[in-house]
């Protein structure tokens, strides 16, 4: 790094910024003159133009500029103080609530005044509230040529600030690559919106191409790496298949095989098995613990949530321990000398198996001889997160198994240092799951059917949004309605699961729920991942208005697990939105995963789309995947392109986009 390469430089040698703005900046994760020029505007004021007085019109944004006519204080419901400003066509009237008595004084009629602010009606006359403005003794200057700035910011960092830092950066020596992020700044005169739009995509598409190429290297740098071979053993697996009850898919047979081919070579696995909720991905990931325990190896099985680690212990020791596999469940709520006790037989390899939170494992739990990490539920879990499970001498294999139907354009990008694998057929016999919309006019039509459900012997689940009633939101709360139910559906034994009881309530109520000695769960969602009750068949979503499509598809999914005939009511909570109304719609016509996940882009708004928050990749700095989700393939193919050809571009790229990576990457 030269000193003429500014990028690294860091904010504080900028006029302007002591100790309290540099720590405003780093928690935007602003340290250097490049993390600054990454920080792009969110959008534009276009003060290009002065708008005559006489032509001002409500409702637009707009820069006018005039002489003082007059000031006053005026008191009417709410007092504040007017300015009138005056040009040759006409006068505008400012209007401030907030002000003080130094700030009126500067209002002096003859000075000229410019701004910028949004015209309104107010009372029965255009007016600005409000605006942005500036003061002049003479005539005020021309109107700027460019499109101003406007930043996404903290507290304590004004846009004055922020254009003032900027203001310094864009005139040091940047190398070509940052062009289009200078230009990103101040945009020149006469800038088109399709202009902005395609320096954007520019910059998008050099970040995606940059991440693509750190995946490949990752990918890469994993062969060079070494794990332990877990050859083909005594079999267990056999005896597991014919206890199981079920046959195994096709689909869940090729994975299995594609993950035992895996685990046999000496070089990490890293491989993502994708399959809808229902498909059947924990027995897929218990023959690779049986794999790993042949050759006396042990398993970290890794779950998001308490509830998902208390069950897949379940599963785990129910298929593992006949088989002679000691298996452990770690959670945060073990009283101190049972946790001892489970870390002793972990560190001492008794324990062939452990199941946990993420949380737990990054505590640092000793094993005697790791080979195998499972991650249930990747999307909760960010890319950089994923990597933090690696090093420690020999590497363990790496499986990752998520519900969250990717697109295969992203995949292919994002994943790239990933193998994938994916379960694309449910078990034979699941029935389609019923799935109705309620209004709220139904509920006493609902509570008898359900009366009728649990009097066959099948289990449910009623989802609230809520824990308890909330002055704020008008939605039902999993208290209230745990308790109306008891009441309503008097033989019923209701249990209630939520995110505030401990750890050890959560457990125990499950455990209840499972061995049947509840009929219904009142739940809010902590239930979404994972969790699987086939006896349950009906799961009622109260104000499924208030989830997006993702989560509701989720829920559903623990519905259905059996081969009974199951149902989902959304009960919505009256009057939807259109878009409410069109998601309910979609739930109720469909349950494919991925035409849902499809549906779900189409019906959120950019920023929340899937790709980015659900799978945790939003660890870009400019690609947003609701606007460039086009890019992707062009990144992948860029970045095939610039590693067989060009290391130096390559090298560029990885410094602008991913520092420390090109240092780490050997490039
Ligand atoms: P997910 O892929 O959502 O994690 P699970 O692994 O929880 O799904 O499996 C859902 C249910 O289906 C479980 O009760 C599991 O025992 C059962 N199951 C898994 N595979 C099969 C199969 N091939 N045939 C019948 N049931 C199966
Ligand atoms: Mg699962």
């Amino acid at each position: 790094m030269t000193e003429a390469d500014p990028a690294h430089r860091s904010v504080q040698t900028l006029k302007g910024v002591g100790p309290s703005i540099r720590a405003q900046l780093e928690r935007l994760d602003i340290h250097t003159l490049e993390d600054l020029l990454l920080h792009l505007p969110m959008r534009y004021e276009d003060r290009t133009q002065l708008v005559p007085l006489a032509a001002v019109r409500p409702g637009e944004a707009i820069q006018f500029a005039g002489r003082i006519a007059s000031s006053g204080i005026q008191y009417g419901k709410r007092r504040s103080l007017t300015v009138t400003i005056e040009d040759d066509t006409g006068f505008l009237v400012l209007r401030f609530y907030h002000f003080n008595s130094r700030q009126q004084a500067t209002f002096r009629e003859g000075r000229y005044l410019r701004g910028y602010g949004e015209a309104r009606f107010i009372g029965n006359r255009v007016e600005v509230a409000h605006p942005d403005y500036q003061l002049h003794d003479g005539e005020p200057p021309e109107a700027e040529g460019e499109l101003t700035p406007v930043y996404s910011t903290a507290k304590g960092l004004s846009q004055k600030l922020w254009r003032r830092l900027i203001g310094q950066v864009l005139p040091l020596d940047w190398a070509d690559t940052y062009a289009p992020l200078c230009f990103l700044h101040a945009p020149p005169p006469h800038t088109t919106p399709e202009q902005i739009a395609e320096a954007r995509e520019s910059v998008a598409l050099d970040e995606l191409t940059a991440y693509y190429i750190v995946m490949k290297h990752r990918a890469r740098e994993r062969l060079s790496h070494r794990a332990t071979a877990l050859p083909r053993g005594p079999q267990w697996g056999r005896s597991l298949l014919a206890n199981l009850g079920f046959e195994l898919t096709g689909a869940q047979r090729r994975v299995v095989k594609d993950i035992l081919t895996d685990l046999e070579k000496r070089v990490p696995m890293l491989r993502l098995v994708q399959g809808d909720v229902g498909s059947g991905k924990t027995v897929v990931a218990a023959f690779a613990a049986i794999r790993a325990a042949e050759q006396g190896c042990q398993t970290a099985i890794m779950a998001p949530t308490e509830i998902l680690a208390e069950q897949h212990f379940l599963n785990f020791s129910t298929w593992l321990e006949p088989l002679g596999i000691g298996t452990v469940l770690l959670t945060g709520g073990l009283p101190a000398a049972e946790r001892r006790e489970r870390l002793a037989a972990i560190e001492h390899g008794e324990a062939l198996v452990a199941i946990g939170t993420h949380a737990l494992f990054q505590n640092q739990v000793q094993f005697a001889n790791l080979a195998l990490a499972i991650v249930d539920e990747q999307h909760r879990f960010g890319v950089y997160q994923r990597m933090a499970l690696r090093g420690k001498g020999v590497e363990p294999h790496q499986l990752i198994m998520t519900a969250t139907p990717i697109p295969r354009t992203l995949t292919m990008a994002l994943y790239a240092d990933m193998d994938l694998s994916i379960i694309d057929e449910l078990p034979v016999g699941r029935q389609p799951i019923d799935t109705r919309v309620m209004a709220p006019s139904q509920r006493q039509q609902l509570i008898d059917w359900l009366k009728h459900l649990l009097a066959t012997s099948r289990q449910a689940y009623w989802v609230c949004t809520l824990i308890e009633p909330s002055d704020d939101i008008d939605a039902a709360s999993a208290t209230e309605v745990a308790a109306e139910l008891a009441g309503r559906l008097n033989n019923a034994r209701v249990g209630l699961l939520h995110g505030r009881m401990s750890t050890a309530e959560k457990a125990e109520v499950m455990r209840r729920f499972k061995a049947h000695e509840l009929d219904l769960l009142v739940a809010t969602t902590v239930i979404e991942v994972g969790v699987d009750v086939p006896n349950a068949t009906a799961m009622i979503i109260e104000n499924p208005e208030r989830l997006g499509l993702a989560q509701l598809h989720q829920l559903r999914g623990r519905v259905g697990r059996g081969s009974n005939a199951s149902h989902c009511v959304l009960l919505h909570g009256g009057k939807p939105s259109a878009n409410a109304r069109a998601r309910l719609k979609v739930m109720r016509d469909s349950s494919d995963g991925f035409f849902i996940a499809e549906q779900d882009l189409k019906l959120r708004g950019p920023g929340e789309i899937l790709g980015a928050r659900q799978t945790g990749e939003q660890d870009f700095r400019v690609a947003d995947l609701s606007v460039h989700q086009h890019l992707v393939a062009k990144a992948v193919a860029r970045g095939d392109e610039l590693m067989a050809g060009d290391p130096g571009k390559v090298g560029r790229l990885l410094r602008a986009w991913t520092p420390g990576s090109s240092e780490t990457l050997a490039v």
